[in-house]
């Protein structure tokens, strides 16, 4: 049975510039699958998933993401690389002609869900779509209203998504026929030229990033979030491939979200309704929950699969490395919902060193804390060209640079305040190389990782013996339980020690470097956590 196709009349409550009259209204995933696999845009693997490919951009854009500079923006954002500024003329242009485009389409979809977990802070949110699996990355994505909550339904932001429109940077003031754009002022994201849905969910993280701090008093925060049976919540923060979902999704904790959270006086939130999680070399064995949530509903991008079979192929690159799957937060076996938890106890900045130097555990005091969030440090391994194996140090403040309009400092004297004001335990996880730099030494078996921070969340690292690093100033514990004790300090496991004290202070360069721009909005106490060079 073909899904029912919206009226025209009902269609004008929609949005009255949408005059499409094949729309399709808050259609359910296994519709929303079967009109994808119809129109030959994806196909079913063996655990029932919906697989697509998301076209020509596998992964975000942040050259071309605008943020529209009017009377509302024009003093409050912090115009740098990742907040590019645009003209209203070029949002309205683009705006009409994205709605002159998917009124000219064969059909469009339509989606009615929001975001905040805290219904203090939610935000209703009208997702149009070009493609039926975009749809259902929205559905899997962003908060779901209920039947009841849909009669009345008022939407307050607005997302066209036409991955087929392509601007014309000539004349739509543009970088490239792809864009994201966002108009607080019109409370609309258009995102155009791009197939890739992580756009969709970032636009949305990206927005409340500047509602939430600036005008709600809510610290937002680029992090997953976890409780333990007795009640304590644990936050963990880190950039693109740290570790956020994977660490999250414990067993032995229930997930309240994997990437975007609100911190207020009374609790946490999760913004999301949904996961959004790495596939490649995903492994059943060492990530049972994220491996099972791969079924019907889920939508998988950009895997390949075996020769002659519909069985995905977790290691294969060909299309790219950034392989991800979707799904609602309940997919995890013991999710949270509604996703709402106390304040943490425990935070874990947690950072990929492809340098090897940090160690794989550390427990930072505030100031100390204070300069890592600033400095918000990972390091990845450069290009994936044969012979290229020298890792790339990125700094990105408050572990999220590219999805906040405001002033690092701004987040950061939040999370200040808090830390103080509840006395929260602060931990830096190395989940990155040890025993050497990448091409060297190894990365830090997963496994490891979990029992490092199962231990700094029982409180079995309160009574242990520390010592100092000489050139970061953390503390490192000397002992941890299930952890192998040789692996704790990173010095240890280098063969050459020497070269590893030569490679912390270049590395230690690269931080007092980075935070030379920061030293005018920060107190002595957050500066005297600096590395040491020397
Ligand atoms: P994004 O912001 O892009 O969603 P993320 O912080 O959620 O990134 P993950 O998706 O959790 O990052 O990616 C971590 C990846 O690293 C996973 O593919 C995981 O299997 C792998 N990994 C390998 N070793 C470890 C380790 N010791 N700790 C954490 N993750 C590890
Ligand atoms: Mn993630």
């Amino acid at each position: 049975m073909p899904v029912s196709i919206m009226n025209i009349t009902e269609n004008k409550k929609l949005l009255p510039e949408l005059t499409n009259p094949n729309i399709f209204y808050q259609l359910n995933p296994d519709d929303l699958t079967e009109q994808t696999i119809n129109r030959v845009q994806g196909v079913i693997n063996n655990t029932g998933a919906l697989c697509i490919n998301t076209g020509e951009f596998t992964g975000r854009c942040p050259q071309d993401k605008f943020i529209v500079k009017d009377a509302v923006t024009e003093s409050s954002v912090y115009w740098n690389n990742f907040n590019l500024p645009i003209e209203e003329k070029y949002f309205f242009q683009l705006k009409g002609k994205m709605l002159n485009y998917l009124n000219s389409a064969a059909e469009v979809w339509v989606r009615d869900c929001y975001a905040c977990a805290d219904p203090l802070y939610r935000m209703n949110i009208r997702v149009i779509n070009e493609t039926s699996w975009s749809n259902l990355f929205a559905y899997n994505m962003f908060l779901r209203p209920s039947e009841e909550e849909l009669e009345n339904f008022q939407y307050e932001w607005t997302i066209i998504h036409a991955p087929g429109f392509k601007a014309d940077p000539m004349i739509d003031g543009t970088r490239q026929p792809n864009f994201a754009i966002i108009s607080f002022t019109h409370k609309t994201i258009l995102v155009g030229g791009t197939g890739y849905t992580g756009e969709i969910k970032k636009g949305i993280f990206t927005v409340l990033n500047y509602i939430l701090p600036h005008d709600r008093n809510v610290l937002s925060m680029h992090c997953s979030a976890n409780k333990g049976s007795k009640g304590d919540v644990a936050i963990f923060f880190g950039l693109s491939g740290t570790g956020k979902t994977t660490l999250s999704a414990d067993p032995q904790r229930k997930l309240i979200g994997d990437d975007e959270h609100g911190w207020t006086d009374k609790n946490i939130f999760n913004f999301e309704g949904g996961c959004y999680a790495k596939c490649i070399d995903l492994n059943e064995e060492k990530e049972p929950e994220i491996f099972n949530a791969i079924r019907p509903g889920a939508l998988v991008e950009n895997v390949g699969f075996f020769k002659g079979t519909n069985e995905i192929d977790f290691a294969s690159k060909a299309i790219t490395e950034n392989t991800r799957v979707s799904y609602p937060l309940h997919y995890i076996s013991n999710a949270l919902e509604p996703s709402i938890a106390a304040i943490p106890k425990n935070i874990f900045f947690l950072t990929c060193d492809a340098y090897g130097i940090l160690p794989p555990i550390s427990k930072l005091t505030a100031g100390q804390a204070m300069y890592q969030f600033i400095s918000g440090y990972t390091a990845k391994v450069a290009g994936t060209e044969t012979g290229v194996t020298e890792p790339k140090a990125t700094f990105s403040a408050c572990f999220g640079a590219p999805f906040l309009p405001l002033r690092p400092d701004f987040y950061a004297e939040m999370l200040g305040e808090k830390m103080k004001e509840h006395r929260v335990n602060v931990w830096m996880i190395n989940t990155g190389w040890i025993g050497g730099c990448y091409g060297v030494g190894a990365r830090i078996k997963l496994r490891y990782t979990r029992a490092m921070i199962a231990a700094a969340l029982s409180g079995r690292l309160d009574n242990v013996m520390y010592e100092t690093h000489p050139v970061f100033g953390m503390k490192i514990p000397k002992t941890c339980p299930d952890v192998p004790e040789a692996l704790l300090d990173p010095r240890l496991t280098w063969t050459n020690k020497s070269e590893y004290d030569q490679k912390a202070r270049e590395l230690a360069v690269l931080f007092i470097k980075n935070f030379e721009k920061y030293a005018d909005c920060v107190n002595d106490e957050i500066l005297s956590a600096a590395p040491l060079a020397d």
